[in-house]
């Protein structure tokens, strides 16, 4: 039974000497392509040491040894490693959160987590907002009686996602110009809170003005909206 390391870059094998292992924390360097390695890290034990005696090329001996050769640049540290892996997860969680609406829209499954990352916090994941990806697909506005008036029509979700329903912002107009200017918020149109995705909802509001103003409206805009 013959202990031998082998090269992690090259693969060559070479016998592993006490020496090796005591001097430069087991540090050696590969006679072959010159890589430095922890000889400890790559211990193999061979049954019959002759096939190894074939390849292998003597080690040499690096600044290892006490004849005052510089010393071997180590790989990073565990703990840099960890640090590094910490911040990198700070960041990755600080990223989740500035982004906690986007993506429990994206992956719901990632709400309950979010959630609970937000108490500690006292922030809120709330519905996604994206009035890009709704539209008014149609709307209707009609007079019901001389002062009572309504409006309603389809909107529409066109993302792959679950957004937040929008507002409603109705100007009516008298002659072409703006005479009245209504907010009409979700509930009130009787949408839900969250518009799913790639599906049109009805909405409705019916609502009365002061005779003065209600003689002369004769024309509306729609405009969506988030408040
Ligand atoms: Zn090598």
């Amino acid at each position: 039974m013959a202990i031998v390391t082998l090269c992690p870059q090259c693969q060559t094998g070479f016998n592993v000497l006490p020496e090796h292992l005591s001097a430069a924390d087991g540090w050696v360097r590969c006679g072959r392509c010159a890589h430095m390695f922890a000889v400890d890290q790559h211990l193999y034990e061979m049954d019959d040491p002759r096939p190894v005696q074939e390849f292998i090329q003597p080690l040499s001996r690096p600044s290892l040894n006490r004849h005052g050769a510089t010393p071997f640049r180590k790989t990073p540290s565990p703990v840099w490693l960890w640090i590094s892996c910490s911040l990198a997860l700070v960041f990755l969680l600080q990223l989740s959160l500035f982004q906690r609406d986007w993506l429990a829209a994206r992956v719901p499954e990632l709400r309950p987590a979010l959630v609970s990352l937000c108490l500690p916090l006292a922030c809120e994941v709330q519905s996604f907002k994206d009035l890009e990806q709704v539209s008014i697909e149609s709307s209707s506005f009609k007079r019901m009686s001389d002062h009572r008036f309504v409006i309603e029509g389809v909107v529409r979700n066109l993302g792959d996602a679950e957004l937040a329903a929008p507002a409603l912002e109705l100007s009516l107009t008298s002659q072409g110009d703006i005479s009245v200017r209504k907010v009409i918020n979700a509930s009130q149109l009787g949408l839900s809170d969250v518009l799913p995705a790639r599906r049109n909802l009805h909405f409705s509001f019916t609502f009365s003005l002061e005779p003065a103003v209600s003689a002369d409206i004769d024309g509306f805009k729609a405009l969506l909206f988030y408040p």
